[in-house]
C-alpha cells in the first residue's frame, strides 16, 4: 500500500486514544483543567456514565475571547513556553492534549467568560471541527459539554463498559480529587441526582465524611508527620485503624503534589505498615499526600499523566512506610487506653517506658526478638506444672514496662500492675501475638522448627479441598506442617510446627486449608502462619497457674509488636494510676 501522510483530523482521532480512554478520563481532564484554571466551585454532571454527556462548569479564570479556538489544538498550553519549564511541573496539565483530544472524539460545547470581559463565548465542535462561534452573555468560568462520545470512534464505543462501571469509575475520580483539594467545592450528579458533593471548608475530615461515612471517618487516623526528617519529602494524610479494612488495594490513595498518581511501590509501603496488623488477604485505607519539589518528580511519564517518577528513588518508600507505621504505632494504644497514651491530657508526664515505643517500634521481627520459649503449652493441663522463665530479658529492649502478675479474671484475662498503673492482658490475643512472633521469624529465615510425629494422623478432606492443598504443599511446608497423600483425597500429617507439637494435626491442617479456601489462591504465606497460631493459641476461659501467667507476659514483653494480635485488636487495656484516681473522683 502506498504510504501517505494521515490527515490531521485522523491523527487527532488516533492521539485521542492515548488521553481520553473512556469517559472517566474526560472528567480527569476537565477537572483538572478546572483546578489548573483556579476554580473554587466545580459541577459535574453525567449522564448514562458520560455516554450520552459529560458536563462540568468551574468558576476559575476561563479562557480568553482570542485563546478560545487555539486551546482545541493540537499541543496548544498556557501551562508551558520552555522545554526547561518541563522540569518543574506545578500544573496538573501541561501537554495541551487534552481538549484537542476530547474534541475529536465527541461533539463539545464550550461556553467561556475571562476573568475580566464583558462577555462570553460559545464554541461548538463536532469531531474537532469549529461549527459554531458566538459571543454570550455568561457567568466567569468555563462550562464544557461533552455529548456522544465516541461517537465517530465505534471500536472504542464498543469497548466501554457499562453505564454502572463508568460511573464508578467517575464517583472514585471525583472523590479522591475532593480530598486532595478540600477548599474547591465538588458536586456530581448522576442523570440528575447529586451522588456526591464536598463543601469546600478546607476541612478534609468533612470530605471524609462525605466519601466514607460519619462512622468509618471518625475512626480514620491523620498522619503524623515527621518534621525531624530532613527529608524534602512530606507526607500527610489519613490512614484506617487497623479495624478498617477492605478486600483490595483500592482504598490505598496517594497523590504526588496534588496529583492522584499510582504506584504500586508506594501502595505496597502503605500495606507493608500494617504487617501483621491486618487479617491476612485484606487492605487497609489510606491517602497519602506527597509534598516535593517538583524538580523532584518527574510527571511526564505517561499520557495520563498517572504515573510519576521520583528523582530520589528509594526515598519515598521508607518516607512512606515511617509514617504510616508510626502514625499506627502511636495509635494503638490510645484505642483503648487513651490515659494511657494522650499523657498530655493528665496533664502528666507519659510513663517513661513510652519513649521505646516511637524509635524502637519500626525494627523488623528479628528471629533473636521472637526466640521465645513456648513449649510450656504442653504442660498447660497439668495444673502447677513448672514453666522455663525466660531469664534473659532486659527491659530496655522491651515495649512494655516490667510487669507482676496480680492474678487472673473470667479465667481468661490476666491483670498486671506496672511501674505507673495497672494492665488488663487478654491472655489469647498476647499469647497469639508472641506464638506469631516466633513462627514469623522462623518462617522468614524458612527455618520453621518442625516436630515429627511417630503416629500420623489421617485427614479425609473433599475433593477441592485435597486439589488445593496439593496445589499448595511447599507453602504449607513452609510453615512446618509436612504431610503425604494417603488414599483419596487423605492426607497423613507427618509433622508439625515444634511450637504447634501439642495441637492436634487433624485441626491444623483444617484451619490451613481454610486459609487456603479464603485467600482464593492468592496465598500469603503470612496468612498461613497466622491460621496455625489461631489455631493453637490459647482460648477464654482456661486457667493459668501464676508460673504459666508470668510465662505469657514475659513472651509478650519480647515481642515488636506486643499491643496487639496479628489481626489487630489489643492485647492489653492499660489505666494509669491517674485514670485511676480520676475514676474514684480524687483529682
Ligand atoms: P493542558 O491542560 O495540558 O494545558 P488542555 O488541552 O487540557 O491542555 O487545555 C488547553 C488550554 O486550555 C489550557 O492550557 C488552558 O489554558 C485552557 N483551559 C482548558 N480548560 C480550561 C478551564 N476550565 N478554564 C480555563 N482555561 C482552560
Ligand atoms: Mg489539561
Amino acid at each position: 500500500m502506498k504510504i501517505q501522510r494521515l490527515s490531521e483530523q485522523l491523527a487527532s482521532q488516533i492521539a485521542a486514544g492515548e488521553v481520553v480512554e473512556r469517559p472517566s478520563s474526560v472528567v480527569k481532564e476537565l477537572v483538572e483543567n478546572a483546578i489548573d484554571a483556579g476554580a473554587t466551585t466545580i459541577n459535574i454532571d453525567v449522564r448514562q456514565g458520560g455516554r450520552e454527556s459529560i458536563q462540568i462548569a468551574d468558576n476559575g479564570q476561563g479562557i480568553a475571547a482570542e485563546d478560545i479556538e487555539t486551546a482545541f489544538l493540537r499541543h496548544a498550553t498556557s501551562k508551558l513556553t520552555a522545554i526547561e519549564d518541563l522540569n518543574a511541573i506545578r500544573t496538573l496539565g501541561f501537554r495541551g492534549e487534552a481538549l484537542a483530544a476530547i474534541a475529536a472524539v465527541s461533539q463539545l460545547t464550550i461556553v467561556s467568560r475571562a476573568e475580566g470581559a464583558d462577555a462570553g463565548i460559545r464554541l461548538v465542535l463536532e469531531a474537532g471541527v469549529v461549527v459554531n462561534r458566538e459571543t454570550v452573555g455568561a457567568p466567569q468560568g468555563t462550562v464544557i459539554a461533552v455529548e456522544n462520545l465516541f461517537y465517530n470512534v465505534p471500536a472504542r464505543l464498543k469497548f466501554l463498559k457499562t453505564a454502572a462501571t463508568e460511573k464508578r469509575l467517575i464517583d472514585e475520580f471525583v472523590t479522591r480529587y475532593a480530598l486532595a483539594y478540600p477548599l474547591i467545592r465538588f458536586r456530581l450528579t448522576h442523570n440528575g441526582r447529586i451522588t456526591f458533593q464536598s463543601s469546600g471548608s478546607g476541612q478534609v475530615r468533612d470530605v471524609l465524611v462525605a466519601i466514607y461515612g460519619p462512622e468509618i471517618a471518625r475512626q480514620l487516623l491523620e498522619i503524623e508527620s515527621e518534621d525531624s526528617d530532613r527529608s524534602p519529602l512530606a507526607v500527610t494524610g489519613f490512614v484506617g485503624p487497623p479495624g478498617v479494612h477492605f478486600a483490595n488495594r483500592g482504598q490505598i490513595t496517594l497523590f504526588v503534589n496534588g496529583r492522584w498518581v499510582k504506584d504500586s511501590q508506594l501502595t505496597y509501603a502503605v500495606i507493608q505498615a500494617y504487617h501483621t496488623l491486618l487479617p491476612s488477604g485484606r487492605y487497609p485505607l489510606g491517602l497519602i499526600f506527597m509534598q516535593l519539589p517538583p524538580e523532584d518528580v518527574d510527571v511526564n511519564v505517561h499520557p495520563t499523566k498517572i504515573e510519576v517518577r521520583f528523582r530520589h528513588d528509594k526515598a519515598p518508600f521508607g518516607t512512606v512506610q515511617r509514617a504510616v507505621r508510626q502514625t499506627l504505632v502511636a495509635d494503638a494504644p490510645t484505642r483503648q487506653m487513651s490515659a494511657w497514651a494522650l499523657g498530655s491530657l493528665d496533664g502528666g508526664e507519659s510513663p517513661g517506658w513510652m519513649g521505646s515505643l516511637s524509635q524502637e517500634s519500626f525494627a523488623p521481627v528479628q528471629a533473636e526478638q521472637a526466640d521465645l520459649a513456648l513449649s510450656w503449652l504442653d504442660d498447660l493441663d497439668d495444673e502447677g506444672g513448672e514453666l522455663p522463665l525466660v531469664t534473659d530479658h532486659s527491659a530496655s529492649e522491651s515495649q512494655l514496662p516490667i510487669m507482676r502478675v496480680v492474678g487472673q479474671v473470667g479465667a481468661s484475662y490476666i491483670i498486671t500492675e506496672g511501674p505507673e498503673g495497672l494492665f488488663l492482658i487478654d491472655q489469647q490475643a498476647a499469647h497469639q501475638r508472641a506464638l506469631f512472633e516466633q513462627l514469623q521469624a522462623e518462617w522468614a529465615a524458612d527455618n520453621v522448627t518442625v516436630q515429627t510425629l511417630s503416629t500420623g494422623t489421617a485427614v479425609t478432606l473433599s475433593e477441592p479441598q485435597a486439589k488445593l492443598l496439593e496445589q499448595f504443599q511447599d507453602a504449607v511446608a513452609r510453615v512446618g506442617l509436612q504431610f503425604e497423600a494417603f488414599g483419596p483425597n487423605t492426607f497423613m500429617v507427618r509433622a508439625v510446627p515444634k511450637i504447634a507439637a501439642s495441637a492436634d494435626p487433624a485441626r491444623l491442617l483444617v484451619a490451613v486449608v481454610s486459609e487456603l479456601e479464603q485467600s482464593k489462591g492468592v496465598v500469603e504465606e503470612a496468612g498461613l502462619v497466622t491460621a496455625v497460631c489461631q489455631t493453637i493459641c490459647l482460648r477464654p476461659g482456661q486457667a493459668l497457674t501464676t508460673a504459666q501467667m508470668e510465662q505469657i507476659i514475659h513472651n509478650l514483653e519480647k515481642c515488636a509488636d506486643p499491643f496487639t494480635d496479628p489481626q489487630g485488636n489489643p492485647t492489653f487495656i492499660y489505666l494509669s494510676v491517674a485514670q485511676l484516681a480520676r475514676e474514684f473522683g480524687r483529682i
